[in-house]
């Protein structure tokens, strides 16, 4: 376009001096083409320079403005200047995006060059691994995470597997890193926190130890005498029955053992009973005739009640609860000792206790006893016939009742075990009649 029209206007400039010559001679002519061309390159100059000062900082705004052909050139750089800013500013938008959605990951991400030093990393990583943005990067990773596994790991090439770490840059976090090549060159270095995943790995395999542990004992006992018997058949009959006891208690234990494994699993796969009117008198007279079964006159057991206001609640769970602490005050209670169990209203709220004048525990271990499986003395667990689990069911089951268990004991006086209900679980007693 700008080649035709300057070509059309150097035709007409020439088609002018011709016009002119037949008056003014060959010279004029000449002089008239000369100006002419010398016009149209002064404006061809002057729009060069004014496009070579513009293309320092091409911005639409500041265009020059152009008459002629060259308006039809600015036309167009201004069109292609334009879409250019809009895809720059739609490229950039994307990439802010990329970078908040790494900030905002909730795993660690850190990105390595070719020679492995950190381009970029976000918040997690920086957390995990101790990095420092403003004087980290460039670093090379080695440097940062020094641990021989993670070198090792780097050195390998072979990524298809993440390593566990602990401790990196003195953190308490056990950590799962793993690389992932990308780009060719580059890598990206995923960082996980899996310090709780661990900890329940624990629990679980701990837990596995401990009811094959359980089971082992008595089953070992009943084997044995199993044993006996088969290579003995003339065995006088009072021994073999003392064996045949024995063999009974022993698989009474395991009994109790699943039963108690059962009811916690149930509770901890969240299959909890229905909600209904717990009538406390109710459940008091039950505790305390279950109570004398278990001591058989060992113990001196009395029952207060203080109020006969209902709870809402599950009657067999609360059964369950309030009978472990019952029986775990007869075990640990010595001989003559007393026993009490308690229902009242402390503060609006309903509150089961059980107080004995038994051995005891020592404050260290208190926080723990809720534990499954965690006993002060394992022996004495054993020999009174526990199974290790009562105060993990009892805990598990005052918490499906938004309530708290309370310990308090002194080695050589005694124990207070305490349930504690919200005061919404109470019923008033028209309440309670009305719910019958
Ligand atoms: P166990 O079957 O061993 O009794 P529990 O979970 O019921 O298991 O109790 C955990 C531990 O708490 C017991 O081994 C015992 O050492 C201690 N304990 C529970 N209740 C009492 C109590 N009333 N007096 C003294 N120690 C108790």
């Amino acid at each position: 376009m700008l080649l035709w029209r300057s070509a059309l206007l150097l035709a007409g400039i020439a088609l002018l001096g011709l016009v002119f010559q037949p008056f003014f001679g060959w010279a004029v002519t000449f002089l008239i083409i000369l100006a002419g061309m010398a016009g149209m390159l002064i404006y061809h100059l002057r729009n060069l320079h004014r496009l070579s000062r513009w293309l320092d900082d091409p911005t639409p705004q500041s265009m020059p403005e152009a008459m002629g052909s060259w308006d039809a050139v600015y036309s167009k750089l201004y069109r292609m200047v334009r879409a250019q800013g809009k895809n720059q500013r739609m490229l950039s938008a994307a990439l802010d995006r990329f970078v908040a959605a790494g900030e905002a990951m909730p795993e660690g991400v850190v990105v390595l060059d070719e020679e492995d030093r950190i381009e970029w990393c976000n918040p997690r990583s920086m957390e995990h691994l101790g990095l420092d943005r403003t004087k980290d990067l460039g670093q090379h990773i080695a440097y940062l995470v020094r641990q021989p596994a993670f070198q090792q790991y780097l050195l390998n090439q072979d990524y298809s597997q993440p390593i566990i770490l602990r401790h990196v840059a003195g953190n308490n976090f056990v950590l799962s890193l793993q690389l992932v090549p990308f780009d060719s060159t580059r890598k990206l270095l995923l960082t996980r926190d899996i310090t709780q995943l661990e900890r329940i790995q624990t629990v679980h395999r701990d837990f596995v130890a401990n009811v094959s542990h359980e089971l082992r004992t008595p089953l070992t006992v009943v084997g044995g005498f199993l044993e006996t018997l088969l290579d003995m058949p003339d065995l006088d009959s009072a021994t073999r029955d003392a064996q045949l006891k024995l063999m009974f208690e022993q698989t009474q234990r395991m009994q109790r053992l699943v039963e108690d494994l059962l009811t916690l699993s149930r509770l901890e796969n969240g299959l909890e009973g229905r909600d209904e009117r717990v009538d406390a008198t109710a459940l008091l007279q039950q505790l305390a005739s279950d109570a004398e079964g278990l001591s058989q006159g060992r113990h001196s057991i009395s029952v207060s009640q203080e109020t006969d206001l209902c709870v809402r609640g599950n009657y067999d769970e609360l059964h369950s609860a309030f009978g472990n602490l019952v029986s775990n005050a007869i075990r640990y209670t010595p001989d003559g000792g007393q026993i009490k169990l308690c229902w009242k209203l402390d503060n609006s709220q309903p509150v089961f206790f059980v107080t004995d004048t038994g051995l005891g525990v020592e404050a260290q271990h208190i926080p723990r006893l809720t534990e499954r499986f965690y006993r002060v003395d394992r022996g004495r667990s054993r020999t009174t016939g526990g199974t290790g689990l009562g105060l993990a069911i009892v805990k598990h089951i005052a918490q499906r009742h938004q309530a708290k268990l309370d310990i308090k004991s002194e080695i050589g006086t005694g124990s207070c075990f305490a349930i504690i209900f919200p005061a919404n679980r109470l019923l008033d007693v028209e309440e309670a009649i009305f719910a019958r």
